[in-house]
C-alpha cells in the first residue's frame, strides 16, 4: 500500500471510530470529536498493533501498560471541558496519545510519567507530530507537579486507591480534576469541582477500569 493510500485508510478509520464509538453513545463536543478525526492513534502503538489501532479497545503500550479505548479517551476529554486557555495537568503520560489531544484543545499540557521508556517515547512522538504545548516530568504523579503551582484542570489516567491530597492543593479554584478512584482492577471515575480553597463538590460519573496509579500516594506496586 502507498502512504497516500495507507493515509486514506486511517483516515477512514478514524471517522469510523469516531461515528460509531464516540457519537453513537453519547460524544456530543465538536471540539473533541474534531481533535479524535485528527490525531492519528496508529502512532502511538507499536507497528505490529496499528491495524488495531482504532478498534473499540484497549492496547498495550509496553511496561505492563495500556493506552485506553477510543471512547474512555473521549469521554474523560469531553468532561474537562476544555475552552482553549487553560493549562493542564496530566498524569500518566503513557503512550502520549490522551497528551496529544489534549494538547489540542488547551493552552499548555505539563504530563508525568513514571516509566522513563514511556516518559522518552512520548516525548519523541510528540516533537515528531510538531506538538510544543507539552511539559513532560519522569517521576511520581501522585507527588504532583515538582515546582508549586496551579491548573485548570488536572486529569489522572491510572486508578488511585484514593485522591492524592497534593492533586487538590494544585487544583485552582473553579478548576476541575478527573480521576479514577477505587479498587486495583476497576474504580469510578470521578470529577471534582474546587469551589473555594475549602469547598471540594465530587461526582461520581461512571465505572471505568485502569492500570493502577503507583506512587508514595498510590498504590505500593508490590503486587
Ligand atoms: N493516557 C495514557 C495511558 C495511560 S496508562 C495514553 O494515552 O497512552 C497509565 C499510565 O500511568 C502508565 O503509563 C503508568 O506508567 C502511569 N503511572 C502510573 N502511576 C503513575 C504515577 N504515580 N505517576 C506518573 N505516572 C504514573
Amino acid at each position: 500500500m502507498s502512504n497516500l493510500e495507507h493515509g486514506l485508510v486511517s483516515t477512514r478509520a478514524r471517522e469510523r471510530m469516531v461515528r460509531e464509538q464516540l457519537v453513537k453513545r453519547g460524544i456530543h463536543d465538536p471540539r473533541v470529536l474534531a481533535v479524535m478525526r485528527r490525531v492519528l492513534r496508529h502512532l502511538f502503538v507499536d507497528e505490529a498493533l496499528a491495524g488495531r489501532a482504532y478498534s473499540d479497545a484497549t492496547l498495550p503500550i509496553g511496561e505492563g501498560q495500556t493506552l485506553s479505548q477510543p471512547f474512555i479517551v473521549a469521554r474523560m476529554t469531553e468532561a474537562l471541558m476544555l475552552s482553549g486557555p487553560e493549562e493542564v495537568l496530566e498524569i500518566g503520560t503513557g503512550s502520549g496519545y490522551q497528551t496529544s489531544v489534549l494538547s489540542g484543545l488547551c493552552q499548555k499540557v505539563y504530563t508525568i510519567e513514571r516509566h522513563a521508556v514511556l516518559a522518552e517515547n512520548a516525548r519523541k512522538r510528540l516533537r515528531r507530530l510538531n506538538i510544543h504545548n507539552v511539559i513532560y516530568r519522569t517521576g511520581d504523579g501522585t507527588l504532583g507537579w515538582p515546582e508549586p503551582r496551579q491548573f485548570d484542570r488536572i486529569l489522572v489516567t491510572a486508578g488511585a486507591p484514593v485522591i492524592p491530597e497534593t492533586l487538590i492543593e494544585q487544583l485552582a479554584i473553579g478548576g476541575f480534576m478527573l480521576i479514577p478512584e477505587g479498587g486495583k482492577k476497576s474504580q469510578e471515575l470521578v470529577r471534582l469541582v474546587k469551589q473555594s480553597e475549602r469547598e471540594v463538590k465530587r461526582e461520581v460519573l461512571e465505572p471505568c477500569r485502569f492500570v493502577p496509579l503507583v506512587g508514595a500516594r498510590g498504590w505500593s506496586g508490590k503486587h
